[in-house]
């Protein structure tokens, strides 16, 4: 079962969930207030778009690979070439 992220609005509490992928959009409890007002967070994925002239770019919040820092020129190991 794949496990997802979750931020709680009503206390910042980020907690990790299992559940079905079907269930992701289901209400999860907060462990810690139990509020019902949480917002599932993308983890652990990078995202990346695909401009128009083809060459695929980090979005912001996506950080580059340790080979090219935080400058997210593009190296061997995230821009494969
Ligand atoms: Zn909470």
């Amino acid at each position: 079962m794949p496990r997802y992220t979750y931020r709680c609005e009503a206390c910042q509490t980020q907690f990790e969930v299992r559940k079905h992928m079907a269930d992701v959009d289901t209400d999860t409890l907060c462990p810690e207030c139990q509020s019902l007002e949480t917002q599932r967070l993308i983890s652990n994925v990078a995202i990346f778009s695909s401009s128009t002239n083809g060459q695929v770019r980090a979005l912001a919040g996506s950080s580059p690979c340790s080979g090219c820092g935080a400058a997210g020129s593009g190296c061997a190991t995230c821009h494969p070439r």
